[in-house]
């Protein structure tokens, strides 16, 4: 058996409640900023750039979660994963250094 068995699912399991983590921290700031109802225009403007930069962050936050719930449909019981272009199964080493990945070593060389 595999020595690294799940521990890919682990990887994308831990990695999910990071970005739930961070998301509800963005949020949180993004409502403390509201609420601070600063009555100066400069004060408005940080807020607004505030609020900007937690939009984007939220944003990026999205669509990392949205890769990682992917990766983890992808995955198999067996924590491997097939290639999208080539159906071979994805090196062990690939995944476990980058459990998004959705082909294998030769396939992503080929289309980079
Ligand atoms: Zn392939």
């Amino acid at each position: 058996m595999n020595a690294m068995h799940g521990e890919v699912r682990q990887q994308l399991l831990h990695r999910r409640k990071t970005l739930l983590a961070l998301r509800d921290l963005h949020r949180l700031a993004a409502e403390a900023v509201e609420d601070s109802g600063a009555p100066e225009w400069v004060d408005r403007a940080v807020a607004l750039e505030e609020k900007q930069m937690i939009a984007r962050l939220d944003a990026l936050e999205r669509w990392a979660l949205h890769e990682v719930d992917q990766a983890l449909e992808r995955l198999r019981p067996d924590d491997t994963v097939q290639c999208e272009a080539c159906g071979a199964t994805v090196e062990p080493e690939r995944l476990h250094a980058l459990p998004e990945a959705r082909r294998c070593l030769c396939c992503a060389a080929r289309t980079r």
